[in-house]
């Protein structure tokens, strides 16, 4: 894959906009035709050609021209939120009776999503340990349409056999599709490996500078089009022109932000492991993960968010967390910038910690663009008051 040539060059169609090497923000809500007959041809393609933003904009089609490529699909849609784009693939694979089989611990809306919203509207969900592909084939039903992957899931970072899971789910005719958020593109070719659509929140790596919020949807052709004449055009979360071009600049240095947070992962990886107040270490590139196989055949490298398990209780880890500098304590991840989040920031939790999926003094580290040598200072200096 020539990557540079895909995140400088395709899509951008330089000579038609007088060789501007940045694209331009076509801000416009919509797009005149010429005459009767091409506003006809315009309405039945509206898929391709603008006529709408809504629709189709030319700022946000080279954004979902370079995302088909990066992932080996034949085409995507970007949307205004990653929540949108999950929810926009669900949406269009489901309907009333059909069943889902998604991983256990997905991200937290996109759970809301299959566990609350859906079930109103009659679509049920199971959700399952899915290390094992065979606890996905013990779940699946006569009514099983879909199956929702996230590999590795959310704060624990587990994994799914993602060639082993499109191959028992394909003979069924179930859909699978994946986030793939975590890896980003460079890090995991789901597609590739049989999964039929991958879905981002691109607010984290792809666009990569904490000033974005949008989402995308990757597959087929077919599958694009029937998302973008149901829940695309329906519901209206589109990417904004303007949010579009934030993406496409955030874009072009994917490449040498996922080198710089591989590299600098792996360091704090190896602080992490061998630290003495921390208990466990949740990431596939840890040394005592228990997917190591898993880990070398899908990922590319070690993308920057990971997990531990401090021994120590919540105030040790309220000390922890309020003495770091160089993490700002928010939300998010897959910025510049790195972050901290624990888990102990959640409402109510004091008290109820059996309740939660995840242990108590988990803390949530996204590992940013900073030099490593002082990321490494700071979590030194700070995991000392545990
Ligand atoms: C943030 C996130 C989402 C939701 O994306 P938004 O852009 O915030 O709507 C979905 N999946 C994963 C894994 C995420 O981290």
């Amino acid at each position: 894959m020539d990557l540079s040539h895909i995140l400088f060059h395709l899509g951008e169609e330089r000579e038609r906009y007088a060789g501007a090497v940045a694209p331009p923000i076509f801000q416009a809500s919509n797009f005149a035709q010429p005459s009767v007959a091409a506003m006809r041809e315009a309405i039945a393609r509206e898929y391709a050609h603008p006529l709408y933003t809504r629709g189709a904009n030319p700022t946000a089609t080279i954004l979902r021209r370079k995302l088909a490529a990066l992932e080996g699909t034949e085409d995507a849609l970007v949307f205004g939120s990653g929540a949108a784009a999950v929810a926009a693939a669900v949406m269009t694979t489901v309907g009333q009776g059909d069943h889902i089989v998604c991983v256990d611990k997905p991200y937290s809306w996109t759970r809301q999503l299959l566990g609350d919203l859906l079930p109103r509207f009659g679509v049920a969900c199971d959700f399952v340990d899915a290390c094992d592909p065979a606890s996905i084939a013990a779940a699946l039903r006569s009514t099983t349409r879909l199956v929702v992957l996230e590999s590795p899931n959310s704060m624990t970072f587990e994994q799914q056999d993602l060639a082993a899971i499109a191959a028992l789910a394909h003979p069924r005719g179930i859909l699978t599709m994946i986030d793939n958020s975590w890896a980003s593109p460079l890090g995991q070719s789901p597609a590739l490996l049989g999964i039929d659509v991958v879905v981002h929140s691109g607010t984290k790596y792809l666009a990569g500078h904490s000033d974005v919020v949008f989402g995308a949807v990757c597959a087929s052709r077919a599958f694009c089009e029937a998302v973008f004449s149901g829940p695309y055009m329906t519901l209206g979360a589109i990417l904004s022109p303007h949010d579009a071009w934030l993406a496409l600049r955030g874009l072009r240095t994917l490449e040498v932000r996922m080198q710089r947070i591989a590299d600098s992962t792996r360091r704090v990886l190896g602080l992490l492991e061998a630290h003495p107040k921390v208990r466990r270490v949740f990431h596939p590139h840890a040394n005592d993960h228990p997917q190591q196989a898993l880990t070398h055949r899908q990922l590319r490298f070690a993308s920057g968010l990971l997990s531990i398990e401090l021994d120590t209780d919540i105030d040790g880890v309220e000390r922890v967390v309020d003495a770091l500098e160089r993490f700002l304590i928010a939300v998010s991840w897959g910025g510049y910038e790195s972050l901290v989040f624990p888990a102990a920031a959640w409402r109510d939790w004091r008290g109820r910690e059996h309740e939660c999926p995840v242990p108590a003094t988990l803390v949530r580290l996204s590992i940013g663009l900073e030099d490593p040598a002082v990321l490494i200072a700071d979590l030194e200096q700070a995991l000392a008051r545990a």
